[in-house]
């Protein structure tokens, strides 16, 4: 408790532009771009998600992210007839196409960037979003501008690397806290279409599904990102391809897959977290058989809500 304090505290005392690097470039999308096109800037530039704009009244229009691509293709799915107007879809449109697959509409959510860490962090986990765009108001026009995007794995990653005496604190292992999901599993196979996986992930709302073999051992993880390089140009065929097939197409820097085991203790995750570029660990047994999944957000919600202190606490828009 004594760990989960100091690192409260210390999110409670940092702002989000605290976890900014000193210099940074920041891609920001016209409403108004053909999605394809969106697709493509992703891919040449290496990027997962970007800040809409919507130019006809200068405001900030909310994040593109994979999810809004992984709608599109249910989108195609469900009104195959109407391949040639995805084609023509834009950005702005996504509303539309969330509305007629009957999603939850795209991310808006937004925080100051110098309001307290510990908002942003609320913000996100209430609203079950990944990143959370920082917008800020020019003194001069009145009118919003997006300084940057802060992530769930950007802010564990500023808590690692600078409270270590706070972390180091944290001796209880993952099988004593419960951290992670355990129960109903969603996994599946090399062999599996992409577009199968696509609707587990919709389905349980999640953005990765573990690949296994038929004795439940752990081959890899199939993340929602893995489905862009699938849709590149439009190429929505695609997806029928098998999970091995995407996965095949991962840049060759890609770092791997990060497991523990239900033994190991949370300091050595946030030591794992402090060295590598993890998004999510997979929980193993000795024989690398499938346990369960550690999501960002169920760390994050730990170090936030864990224990009474904190539970209640969601501050003031
Ligand atoms: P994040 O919100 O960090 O991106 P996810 O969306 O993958 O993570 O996870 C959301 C919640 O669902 C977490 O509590 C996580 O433990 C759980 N979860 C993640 N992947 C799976 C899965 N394949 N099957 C069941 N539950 C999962």
């Amino acid at each position: 408790m004594q760990g989960l304090k100091g690192l409260r505290d210390f999110l409670r005392v940092r702002t989000s532009y605290d976890v900014l690097p000193l210099s940074f470039r920041l891609i920001i999308l016209d409403n108004d771009l053909l999605i394809r096109k969106s697709l493509n800037i992703f891919i040449q530039n290496g990027i997962v998600s970007a800040p809409l704009w919507d130019s006809h009244n200068s405001r900030f229009a909310g994040l593109l992210t994979s999810t809004d691509y992984i709608n599109v293709i249910q989108y195609y799915c469900q009104f195959p007839n109407e391949i040639d107007n995805v084609e023509k879809f834009r950005l702005s449109s996504l509303r539309d196409i969330e509305k007629a697959i009957g999603v939850l509409p795209l991310e808006t959510v937004s925080v100051h960037p110098s309001r307290p860490l510990y908002e942003a962090c609320s913000r996100m986990l209430r609203s079950r979003a990944r990143r959370i765009p920082l917008v800020d108001i020019d003194d001069e026009t009145g009118r919003e501008t997006v300084v940057s995007v802060i992530t769930q794995y950007r802010i564990l990653k500023f808590i690692a690397v600078n409270t270590e005496q706070h972390t180091s604190l944290l001796k209880q292992t993952i099988r004593e806290i419960g951290l992670g999901s355990y129960r109903n599993l969603a996994t599946c196979r090399m062999t599996d279409s992409v577009l199968e996986v696509v609707n587990l992930m919709v389905v349980h709302n999640i953005s990765s599904v573990p690949v296994v073999d038929k004795n439940n051992v752990v081959l890899n993880l199939f993340e929602a990102v893995d489905v862009i390089p699938c849709i590149k140009g439009g190429a929505y065929d695609e997806l029928k391809s098998t999970v091995g097939e995407a996965l095949a197409k991962r840049p060759e820097d890609f770092p791997g897959i990060y497991t523990c085991q239900e033994d190991d203790r949370l300091d050595s995750i946030f030591q794992t977290v402090r060295q590598s570029r993890v998004h999510r660990i997979v929980v193993i047994d000795d024989k690398w058989h499938l346990r369960g999944i550690i999501s960002l957000s169920d760390i994050l919600k730990y170090v936030l809500f864990h224990g009474d202190e904190g539970e209640q606490y969601f501050p003031p828009s």
